[in-house]
């Protein structure tokens, strides 16, 4: 088909050129290399024998013929070059674009395939994380497990040292008082018993008696109504004892056994005592439990505590040793102490070392009558004269004395 094209084109071209169209002369603007390239082919388009018979003078008429030729064979496929060149040039841009896209799919397919193989690293890392998690958490859970196996094992245990110690308690405890008790069956008929108020002594037979059991495992309670000072004293087996037996005897009592709380009869106690502000005050046997001592303190007076049973630390205004104790009271006061005093002479003979003179002392006990008489550790009961005697004994004398029910309550002077 361009040979055909070619073939009119130069039908057209002689022709046009006869008319005169050929004088014409093209902008060298529009001659592109194509075209010079194309006028350098046409040449080839004369046949051979022509090029030959042609002279000098018919060679360059031949010239110019060819290249008129030439120049309009330009002008005319160039209308129907260019499209084709347009195209062409539209499918090179295209491919172009075409490969710049495919790039751009590749790295973007390169940046995907690392952004999944990131993804699945962290994921691979994250999974690893969890299952050391897991193990970890069931490593604790296995220590958890074990521990409160332990702890299990250990309470069990505990409670069955408890139920033993208990047992072991009940034996030792039952077994030392009722070996005394045989031994009082055998020697206490030929015995004198001398009273801790007024050291009268009497011989056993001549003594009024008052015989009650122990709810703690001590046994028989033999007491004797002193014939001189009135009170009731008792057990002998108790007041003979060595304060060192005395002591474990309460720590043993007090290591399972808590006292009610007698707040109410202590504060009662001592106001007995007409305090005054600026005293300086002591609560004598105060207690492990006491809420005397801050609620007198918060009242702004100033008191003290004795008790040898009270913890070693806690509150700083207990002292657990006489020895720690060196001031001088205006008042000293207790509640259900008296009747636990084995040497209630030596108790009083230093109530009246530490107080000023002129001090008072309430001692409040239900045991100024034969009451709560079924324990051991109640060893004196001051009925009848025998706190006046006791006062007299240490220095003291009675200047007050009220009850009211169960509370019974006896006001000391120091002389
Ligand atoms: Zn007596």
């Amino acid at each position: 088909m361009t040979k055909d094209l070619l073939s009119l084109a130069l039908l057209r071209a002689e022709r046009q050129d006869y008319d005169g169209i050929a004088s014409h002369t093209p902008d060298p603007s529009q001659v592109s290399d194509a075209a010079q390239a194309t006028t350098l082919t046409i040449d080839d388009l004369t046949p051979p024998k022509n090029r030959k018979a042609t002279q000098p003078s018919a060679r360059r008429e031949n010239l110019a013929r060819s290249r008129r030729v030439g120049r309009f064979l330009l002008r005319a496929l160039r209308p129907l070059a260019l499209p084709f060149l347009h195209r062409f040039q539209a499918r090179i841009h295209m491919a172009v674009s075409q490969t710049g896209m495919v790039d751009s799919v590749m790295r973007l397919e390169a940046s995907l395939a690392h952004l999944q193989e990131s993804i699945y690293s962290r994921l691979s890392d994250q999974a690893s994380s969890h299952v050391k998690s897991a193990s970890n958490i069931a490593d604790i859970r296995k220590t958890l497990e074990s521990d409160a196996k332990v702890t299990r094992d250990a309470i069990a245990r505990v409670a069955l040292l408890e139920e033993r110690q208990r047992l072991l308690r009940d034996v030792v405890v039952r077994g030392f008082w009722q070996t005394l008790d045989r031994l009082d069956d055998l020697t206490l008929a030929e015995r004198s018993l001398t009273c801790p108020v007024c050291d009268r002594s009497e011989p056993h037979d001549t003594l009024q008696t008052r015989t009650d059991h122990c709810a703690f495992g001590g046994g028989r309670l033999e007491r004797y109504l002193c014939p001189r000072c009135g009170c009731v004293f008792g057990p002998a087996k108790y007041l003979e004892l060595d304060q060192d037996l005395i002591d474990a005897d309460y720590a043993l009592l007090y290591s399972e056994y808590s006292e009610g709380d007698s707040t109410a009869e202590e504060i009662r106690a001592f106001h007995s005592l007409n305090p005054r502000p600026g005293g300086l005050y002591l609560n004598w046997g105060c207690g492990r439990w006491t809420r005397t001592i801050p609620i007198l303190r918060a009242q702004g007076y100033d008191v003290w505590g004795y008790d040898p049973s009270a913890p070693p630390v806690g509150s700083g205004f207990i002292a657990t040793r006489r020895d720690a104790i060196s001031a001088q009271f205006d008042g000293i006061f207790s509640n259900n102490v008296v009747e636990h005093m084995v040497r209630p002479v030596d108790e009083f003979r230093y109530f009246h070392s530490i107080l000023a003179p002129g001090g008072r002392m309430a001692h409040a006990s239900p045991c100024y009558h034969y009451r709560y008489s079924s324990t051991r550790f109640h060893v004196v009961f001051l009925t009848g004269n025998s706190p006046n005697v006791l006062a007299e004994r240490t220095g003291f004398r009675v200047m007050a004395r009220e009850e009211e029910g169960e509370f019974a309550n006896v006001v000391y002077e120091r002389e």
